[in-house]
């Protein structure tokens, strides 16, 4: 297990000798002491991938390909070592963190693939003595920052299109879960990925922050996480006008209509909301199910949930691991006893324990809560938790208003078996991703992405590339 910072192809510890604790969730036990940079740090990993740039973004598309791709079959022939090492530092059951992984490495397989297909443009000139070209170009030194939900996945969204566009790139994972990061670090290295082009720094992340942003060599910063600190990057990126994607929280919605499929939309609701123990971007946050499906969907959701086992995501059969931390422990808390303290009535679980000894208190039992309105906390912000808050509704339009009534707009989901119903709904939803019977829309080839306060930008398919390569126009003059 590799614990030190990359930097130029090298590991390196702070240069202070600090170290701070990666914990396992499930236990609190010490995984590891990895290094408390900081600013120096940072302007090291910096002026490495400056310096690492113009030889990379040199390469042939297909040469930058080459290693990409081994890096992406390491992850596969790793699979196991790597999930296990996630679920350690991460919490989510195994089989979760091996879907991760192979999801993670999809991202730079096909990012490796796309780059070939970078194509310019030939515009027709009004004038016959210019030609007109559109080029395509690295953006060059990226920055990426990442949340501890997907301590893989997040990671090589960024890396792959980054690298394959001819970028080099500083890595800052959340400070819960940086095993994962330096994981792919060994492994990029073993695939030949050379020295400056991937480097991955751990520590104080504000002092991290102000590095990025006050170097002007950092054309892009690339973030996922909450929506408070990419509105502070937002504000730095000023600075030196620096390019933003903006992978933000979100508040998704869930409708349920009369003629839906209710055992699939069962299945749909289980998947986007309980995966990860509900600590995922694109949960729904609040469920809304019209009244003529209502008790059948309720019913059988909660029969689907009560035999959930809930422990440690490395015992085999568990499928609800612990929440991150404590904070988010008293998140969920405060969610559910204000929801009912407002007259919201408890159908399922409900209950945060410690499922064994030598456990943790971290383990939510899988909530459903019903009688919801719109004046609980858990209608306005993420919950981040498995509790899903369930509200009827009438008329389609209704439904619709509800689901938009939001500043967030990442996912939604909706389940109805009328096709006309599924385009009319999906176009009114105000959301980057609308999973139209389908409770896992998320794959390498779509583009993912939020509007409104859910973010900037888009990752996955052709889309992503755009994030990383800058438009130059290139106006000929001939005789
Ligand atoms: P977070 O607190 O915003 O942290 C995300 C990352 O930003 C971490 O690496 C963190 O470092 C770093 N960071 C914090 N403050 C910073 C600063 N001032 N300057 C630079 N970096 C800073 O989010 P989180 O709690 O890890 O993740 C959960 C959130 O991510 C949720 O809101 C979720 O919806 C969102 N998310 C969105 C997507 C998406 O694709 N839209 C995907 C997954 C998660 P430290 O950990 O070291 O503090």
């Amino acid at each position: 297990m590799q614990t030190r910072n990359l930097i130029n192809g090298e590991w390196r510890d702070a240069p202070s000798g600090a170290t701070f604790d990666v914990t396992n969730p499930a236990t609190d036990e010490v995984i590891a002491k990895v290094p408390d940079g900081g600013a120096g740090q940072a302007v090291a990993a910096i002026a490495a991938a400056r310096a690492a740039l113009p030889s990379w973004r040199a390469l042939p598309a297909a040469e930058r390909a080459g290693p990409l791709a081994k890096l992406a079959s390491l992850m596969l022939a790793k699979q196991d070592e790597l999930a296990k090492l996630l679920t350690r530092e991460q919490g989510k059951p195994l089989a979760e963190a091996r879907g991760e992984i192979s999801y993670a490495a999809s991202f730079i397989s096909w990012a490796a693939e796309e780059a070939k297909r970078v194509y310019g443009e030939t515009v027709p000139a009004s004038r016959t003595d210019q030609r007109i070209l559109v080029l395509r170009q690295a953006v060059g030194v990226v920055a990426a920052i990442t949340p501890w939900n997907f301590p893989a996945a997040m990671i090589t969204r960024k890396l792959g299109p980054a690298l394959a566009a001819g970028c080099t790139i500083i890595v800052k994972p959340a400070e819960q879960t940086p095993l994962s990061a330096f994981a792919i670090g060994e492994l990029a290295l073993e695939a030949g990925i050379p020295a400056g082009v991937l480097n991955i720094i751990t520590g104080d992340s504000a002092a991290i922050g102000q590095a990025i942003f006050a170097d002007p060599t950092v054309r892009k910063v690339s973030f996922t996480g909450s929506t408070a600190v990419g509105q502070k990057l937002m504000v730095a990126a000023a600075n030196n006008v620096v390019r933003l994607s903006l992978e933000l929280g979100g508040h998704a919605p869930f409708l349920v209509f009369d003629d839906a499929d209710v055992d699939a939309a069962v299945i749909g609701a289980i998947k986007s909301k309980f995966r990860n123990a509900g600590q995922t971007c694109v949960c729904p946050n609040r469920f809304f199910v019209q009244d003529g499906i209502y008790d059948e969907f309720v019913a059988k959701l909660a029969a689907a949930l009560e035999p959930l086992r809930i422990g440690s995501g490395l015992d085999e059969g568990v499928s609800v691991g612990p929440l991150i931390d404590d904070d988010a422990v008293a998140k969920v808390r405060d969610h559910v006893d204000d929801a009912l303290s407002h007259g919201a009535t408890l159908r399922l679980g409900g209950k945060i324990f410690s499922p064994e000894s030598g456990l943790t208190e971290r383990f939510c039992q899988p909530t459903i809560l019903e009688g919801v309105n719109a004046s609980m906390k858990l209608n306005h912000e993420e919950t981040f938790g498995p509790v899903a808050p369930i509200r009827r509704f009438t008329h389609e339009a209704e439904a619709i208003e509800l689901a938009n009534d939001s500043p967030y707009g990442l996912a939604s989901y909706f389940y109805t078996r009328d096709n006309s119903r599924v385009w009319r709904v999906a176009e009114a939803l105000e959301y980057g991703i609308v999973g139209a019977n389908d409770g896992a829309p998320s794959t390498a080839q779509a583009p993912f992405g939020g509007v409104k306060m859910s973010g900037i930008g888009r990752e996955g398919g052709r889309y992503v590339m755009h994030e990383y390569l800058n438009i130059k126009y290139v106006s000929i003059g001939i005789d």
